[in-house]
């Protein structure tokens, strides 16, 4: 990524100086990664006296509940009403870390009819089709919230951003490059990391804040996982993982809990195109990891109504597991080739 173009941030800066209500739109089923934009940009608009919330559709994993600002957030699933009427009343929104507004789920309607609103959406992920009014969209960086960094330092003129701040984007990029690994090979994810530390962040705090967080049920269900739900093709070099509502039930699952686990198959040697089935009320969600050159965003939208990154995606099927886990597996043997 250059420069930010000027253009845009005046435009923001415009924006930002007009608005009396803005809210902040983070994806369904939020993850570090928008969770931490959005936390971020909350906190910097507060901090410039303007009146801000952050609305995300449904709740926040456990190991991101600490992040400062968190407490705020207005939650769609729990609050409609307190969501529905910020929306209503808001004329600055931003979206946050997506690309598509269906991912906003059950909030996506009453965005589309606020017409009054100035609408920017702050993203990385390819292919972009939200008719917002200013887009920064910049596909080959790391994370949002790194992108999010650029923006904030270029409307804060050389000043340098406040701790709470600072912790927020720390652990989008953190948790979005799964700990500096995936797509952080730009230089420039570690000036920003450099910057952040200087605003007094502790990172290791942070990474045991969010990574030595979970529960014992948590950690025995990636046991149960590995164990004996994953399923092992070598001469296609995938590995997939499946589990089902009655399973997760049994290891007392929460939201979260089965964060990473789609990453797992990806440490055996030879493999290198992953896949989580999780069962959920009327469909199965999909997570895909890949390393190469096989674009799991491409075959996600075209085979499991999803999308994402070319090796991080997810998607959806609204059958029984038995029958996309078939279907998966005969897409494997027809993309044998590619991965
Ligand atoms: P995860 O597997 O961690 O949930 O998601 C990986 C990536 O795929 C993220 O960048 C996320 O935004 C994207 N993604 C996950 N689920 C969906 C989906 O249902 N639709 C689309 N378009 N993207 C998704
Ligand atoms: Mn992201």
């Amino acid at each position: 990524m250059n420069t930010l173009p000027q253009k845009d941030i005046s435009r923001l800066q415009k924006y930002i100086k007009q608005a009396t209500k803005t809210i902040i739109l983070s994806h369904v089923n939020p993850d570090g990664d928008s969770v931490g934009s959005c936390l971020a940009l909350y906190l910097f608009l507060r901090e410039q006296g303007k009146d801000a919330w952050v609305i995300i559709p449904n709740n926040i994993p456990d190991f991101l509940q600490w992040l400062p600002g968190a407490d705020n957030i207005v939650t769609g699933k729990n609050n409609p009403d307190e969501a529905i009427s910020l929306i209503a009343g808001a004329d600055l929104i931003f979206y946050m870390d997506f690309n598509e507004i269906n991912r906003l789920d059950q909030l996506s309607g009453y965005v589309q009819n606020n017409r009054k609103a100035a609408q920017v959406m702050i993203d990385h992920h390819p292919a972009p089709v939200i008719p917002a009014d200013l887009i920064f969209s910049y596909t080959t960086v790391s994370s949002t919230a790194e992108l999010l960094f650029k923006i904030i330092e270029s409307l804060n003129s050389g000043k340098k951003i406040t701790r709470p701040v600072a912790i927020n984007l720390f652990a989008g990029i953190m948790t979005d490059t799964g700990c500096f690994r995936y797509n952080a090979s730009n230089p420039d994810t570690w000036e920003v990391v450099s910057l952040l530390m200087k605003s007094g962040i502790d990172n290791d705090e942070i990474y045991t804040r969010i990574y030595d967080n979970y529960s014992e049920h948590r950690m025995r269900l990636m046991g149960y996982a590995l164990d004996k739900k994953m399923v092992i093709l070598p001469e296609l070099h995938t590995g997939y993982i499946w589990l089902t509502r009655e399973e997760l039930k049994n290891y007392h699952y929460v939201i979260g809990d089965t964060e990473g686990f789609v990453n797992l198959p990806m440490s055996i040697k030879g493999i290198r195109f992953s896949a989580l089935f999780i069962e959920q009320d009327k469909r199965i969600k999909i997570s895909f990891r890949s390393k190469g050159n096989f674009a799991v965003n491409r075959f996600s939208a075209a085979y499991f109504n999803g999308g994402g990154h070319l090796n991080a995606a997810g998607g959806e099927w609204n059958e029984t597991m038995e029958n996309t886990l078939k279907r998966f597996e005969k897409l494997v043997h027809e993309f044998a080739d590619e991965i």
